[in-house]
């Protein structure tokens, strides 16, 4: 794993395995991974948000206030999920931006965090980092014209109630690959990039094997291109089960950018360790950067 600190120490892969050197992002790019930092800490300072409990009500009225302020058309779509634990009320919402052509493009996340008993999870980046890129997205988008529309999509209930079994994890994403079928979205959705654990500051994404292989190289070489060679690195093949299965299965191309090492060894992930101090505005200006260039890019194709 390389890293310019141990560069400069010049000794110690070890050290190199688990420092956290921010990567360098262009321009404006930093002040929109401030913004997005800022949100993603606003989310957290609400506490644990599992689906069901009152700070997620709050985080939801918060994201569909923010998501309004800019003028988007918003959408919110409530259901009970059937869980190992019973019946819980969940809710995707879906800030939407019109184009002038017929095609969508789905920029998702999830906004729900980790539930299990007697641990204190904040989710700064596991639940935090992907619903903070998508609401300062929204603001970005609201002063640009766009080719296709853009759909921002916030999806509840990612993570399991009991364990990442059968069915237990990914509802809202589930949930709105069903109704996205039924009601003729699907078809006009050109692709979808989901956004998972996308803040840290040691940011290297996995370069997912289920993700449709021409969308993940548009990203790829998107990446590669405005330089930021370090965090699309990765090209060892590598399978995360997320919510853009969820529309793999529907056969919308969909892409998974997630970053699992989170610490060395994972080591921050899905504990008391995820907090924002493991963040970087420069993580969050790179994903901002790239998910925008490749906005453009598939605009662009036929
Ligand atoms: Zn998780």
């Amino acid at each position: 794993m390389y890293c310019r600190k141990a560069l400069i120490i010049g000794l110690l892969m070890a050290a190199a395995a688990s420092c956290s050197e921010p990567p360098t992002v262009a321009g404006s790019f930093l002040n929109a991974g401030e913004g997005a930092l800022a949100w993603t800490a606003k989310l957290v300072e609400l506490g644990p948000r599992p689906p069901g409990s009152e700070a997620h009500r709050k985080q939801q009225a918060l994201v569909v206030a923010a998501l309004r302020a800019t003028g988007a058309d918003v959408e919110e779509l409530a259901f009970t999920a059937q869980t190992p634990l019973g019946p819980v009320a969940m809710k995707n919402v879906i800030a939407k931006f019109y184009g002038a052509s017929d095609r969508i493009v789905v920029i998702s996340g999830h906004y729900d965090t980790l539930s299990r008993s007697g641990l204190h999870f904040v989710g700064a980046n596991d639940g935090g980092s992907s619903a903070g890129l998508l609401l300062q997205l929204a603001e970005i988008l609201a002063e640009r014209k766009l080719q296709d529309d853009v759909w921002l999509a916030f999806f509840d209930g990612e993570e399991s109630f009991v364990q990442w079994t059968g069915s237990d994890h990914t509802y809202g994403s589930r949930h709105q690959a069903a109704q996205w079928s039924v009601d003729g979205t699907a078809a006009r959705i050109n692709a979808l990039i989901n956004v998972d654990m996308i803040g840290d500051a040691d940011l290297r994404l996995v370069y997912e094997q289920q993700s449709t292989p021409w969308l993940r190289d548009l990203v790829w070489d998107v990446g590669v291109r405005l330089g930021y060679t370090e965090v699309f690195a990765d090209r060892s093949p590598a399978y995360i089960a997320d919510d853009h299965v969820s529309f793999l299965q529907l056969g919308i191309p969909a892409v998974d950018l997630i970053d699992f090492e989170y610490g060395g060894g994972n080591s921050y992930w899905h504990n008391e360790h995820d907090t924002m101090d493991k963040l970087s505005a420069a993580s969050f200006g790179v994903m901002l950067h790239v998910v925008l260039e490749t906005i453009e890019q598939l605009a662009a194709r036929p």
